[in-house]
């Protein structure tokens, strides 16, 4: 089988795939009720949220998660901001757009972010009353400062929603003490289950804002659709709205035991962090460069790596056949310049597959004509990953 370093979905666990497995649980059982609950106990953890934020958790898609984002904040006619990264933050404008605000889209060319004082005037001058932004773009690679930007939010008074589909769990986020209103994911990223659940955790002020809204959202998106259900299981009772995804439920606790398991999140977001920076040094070996233009701007869930001269997205192939699953560009401007690598999840935890990786990709590079030197490339990243 070969190993899927896309990012996202991610390879899972051996202990995740295992608690997942076996005779689906009923909605309304024992044991499916206390994971529900201890899940939402444990969002609020690693979303580092207060104690007054709401989880919730739905069957679903990132994709979801971020059309429930959009509709519980806005109303029709209401101006809003999105920060333009990537190809994620058009789908968040679109869905806005949608729901029938009028928004006005910050742009950056690929592998940048707008500056924050562009940000700051496009707030100023539609007195937008909700500002997203995506936390890391899945299709160049680069994190936003969310912390900045939320902090903009507020002073501006409107609320802030980071779609963290590739972040969350793996980049640094403080829900709380940034005072951001919505931080919204899906499981088969940095969660380290496989596709199907929605997750999201709303600030007071975003649960606010959904009960003033003249235009309530469809029902299966509806905040007050999921509030009940939500409080039940984490007081440990039974609910019902509409069915659960109950096997990978069953499983979320196993997921977050494991992000949780050295050091807590912070300890989570570290591993990351060296993660990435161990494929960093060796992109560099490999004479390669990142399509995020600032190192400070360089995801630790992915890199965006740009093929060197006379290399195209023929590499992509060329890694498959050596046994590893690498995604090809997505942003409609640069999409044949660059290839993609996820380095989130379990996959940190195994030396084999990271060696794998960088060799199967410094062994496709020297097939495609760009000589590349395995050894050096692994070991310009175990000095990193082993410090
Ligand atoms: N936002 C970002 C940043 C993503 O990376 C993705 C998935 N690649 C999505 C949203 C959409 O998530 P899903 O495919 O689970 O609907």
């Amino acid at each position: 089988m070969s190993l899927l370093m896309i990012p996202g979905p991610i390879e899972v666990s051996p202990a995740v795939i295992e608690a997942g497995s076996g005779k689906p649980p009923g909605h309304l059982a024992a044991d499916f009720i206390e994971a529900f609950g201890h899940s939402l106990e444990q969002m609020r953890v690693i979303w580092k949220a207060s104690a007054d934020s709401q989880p919730f958790l739905v069957a679903g898609s990132g994709t979801l998660a971020m059309e429930i984002a959009a509709t519980n904040v806005v109303d029709p006619g209401e101006p809003v901001v999105v920060v333009q990264t990537g190809w994620f933050s058009d789908r968040m404008a679109e869905m806005a757009r949608r729901r029938g605000a009028r928004v006005t889209v910050v742009e950056s060319p690929a592998g940048e972010t707008p500056s924050l004082d562009d940000i700051a005037a496009a707030m100023t001058k539609t007195r937008a009353k909700v500002l997203f932004a995506t936390h890391v773009d899945t299709s160049t690679g680069v994190r936003c400062d969310a912390a900045a930007y939320a902090a903009l939010a507020t002073e501006h008074g409107a609320l802030s929603v980071f779609d963290g589909v590739c972040a969350t769990a793996a980049e640094r986020f403080d829900m709380e003490s940034w005072g951001a209103d919505i931080y919204l994911t899906g499981s088969q990223k940095a969660i380290g289950l496989p596709a199907g659940l929605a997750l999201l955790v709303a600030s007071p002020r975003a649960l606010a804002k959904r009960s003033r809204l003249a235009v309530a959202p469809p029902m299966t998106m509806d905040f007050e659709s999921w509030l009940p259900i939500m409080k039940s299981y984490e007081a440990r009772g039974k609910g019902y709205f509409a069915t659960p995804a109950t096997s990978l439920v069953k499983a979320l606790p196993v997921a977050f035991g494991e992000l949780l398991s050295e050091d807590g999140i912070d300890g989570c977001f570290a591993r990351h962090q060296r993660g990435a920076d161990a494929f960093r040094a060796a992109w560099s070996a490999m004479g390669l460069s990142l399509v995020a233009s600032r190192p400070e701007l360089a995801a630790n869930t992915l890199s965006a790596v740009r093929y060197p001269e006379g290399v195209g997205p023929s590499l992509v192939g060329r890694i498959a056949e050596r046994g590893v699953v690498v995604a090809g560009g997505l942003h409609p401007d640069i999409k044949t310049e660059y290839f993609r690598v996820g380095h989130m999840g379990d996959v940190l935890r195994r030396p084999d597959a990271l060696e794998t990786t960088v060799r199967a990709i410094a062994d496709a590079l020297t097939a495609e004509g760009h000589a590349t030197d395995a050894d050096a490339a692994w070991k310009a990243f175990c000095d990193v990953f082993e410090r």
